[in-house]
């Protein structure tokens, strides 16, 4: 083992998280716990872990399940084409590899969804295979501790941190170095104010030592952010509603809203009973909706459907349309 493991290691058997999915062997239950925290912080990762080991407690379950559910039990969270991937990645599971989580990294890396970091978390926590774990935690940490002073946006860049960390990696525990890693970087070397001054890298760290851990890692500025309205309408008559599900592809794939009018602009038409805005990773939505009690439902299009009002919450929807419903019902 190198001093820097040994060191990852110590720290880790001291501090590390309390968290559901810790001292877990079984391979799905590790996959479904780092989809989660792809883009979700712990805390809320949590009580949706539970939520969906419950719903789906193996690959098997997760395969035979509608697509609506699990877009259902994932609702909230965001960012739905994980849930989509790790559904097919199930079936995959089911249809491929006689329903057994493959013990390999690269056919865990063929799975639909899962990167290089994925694998490797499960390859080498439920497998003990000796693969590292590079998230953004770990960019940062081996950056800043081994002085890695390019761009870390370039794949060249995280190929180099990458091959510093195979070299690193303890190969009889690797599932303890990369969780050891993965918590000392969210835990301790924080992107902002991390905790130097009693940090047991402290004496060899290139960034404290050359006054660089506020400027490490490098990372180029982030594209512009493109701003899209949606304005939806909800039709009211006798208690139905028309509904529409989104195809193609496109944000919020296979969830369901009320008929939706897309722009580029804000419109100044009419004030709407209810507005919201919700930022994702490259794009913000800005939602306004409107209410419309009518005699007759209006013609229906592509991909529309008319429901029982209250029937509404049986379906997917993205984060807009359940604000709005929690404002009216
Ligand atoms: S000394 Fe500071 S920057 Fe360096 S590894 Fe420790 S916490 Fe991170």
């Amino acid at each position: 083992m190198t001093a820097f493991a040994d060191t990852l290691i110590s720290w880790f058997e001291d501090h590390k998280r309390d968290l559901p999915w810790r001292g877990e062997a079984d391979p799905y239950k590790i996959w479904v716990s780092e989809i989660i925290l792809q883009q979700t912080r712990v805390q809320q990762g949590w009580d949706y872990y539970l939520r969906f080991l419950d719903n789906f407690p193996t690959v098997k379950a997760l395969a035979e399940a509608e697509e609506d559910r699990v877009l259902k039990v994932w609702q909230g969270l965001g960012y739905y084409s994980r849930a989509r991937n790790m559904h097919a990645a199930a079936r995959e599971i089911m249809a491929e590899h006689q329903g057994r989580f493959p013990n390999e990294y690269d056919k865990i890396l063929s799975l639909k969804g899962i990167g290089k970091y994925t694998a490797a978390a499960i390859a080498s926590i439920a497998f003990g295979l000796p693969y590292p774990a590079v998230d953004g935690n770990v960019i940062r940490i081996i950056s800043r501790i081994f002085g890695v002073c390019e761009d870390v946006t370039q794949p060249a860049v995280v190929k180099q941190i990458t091959e510093i960390c195979e070299a690193q990696i303890d190969r009889r525990q690797p599932g303890l170095f990369n969780q050891a890693a993965m918590d000392f970087g969210a835990t301790h070397c924080t992107p902002r104010n991390p905790l130097c001054s009693e940090c047991p890298f402290k004496s060899e760290c290139y960034a404290l030592s050359n006054n660089l851990v506020d400027i490490l890692p490098i990372k180029k500025k982030k594209a512009e952010l493109k701003h899209r309205y949606f304005y939806y309408t909800m039709y009211l008559s006798d208690n139905q509603t028309i509904i529409e599900k989104r195809t193609g592809m496109d944000i919020w794939r296979n969830m369901y809203q009320f008929p939706l009018v897309e722009t580029d602009g804000e419109s100044t038409l009419e004030k709407p009973f209810f507005a919201t805005r919700e930022v994702l990773s490259h794009q913000v939505i800005h939602a306004e909706f409107f209410v419309r009690n009518v005699e007759k439902l209006p013609e229906l299009s592509q991909n529309q459907q008319i429901i029982v009002f209250d029937d509404i919450v049986n379906y997917p929807m993205p984060k807009v349309m359940t604000e709005f419903l929690k404002k009216i019902m």
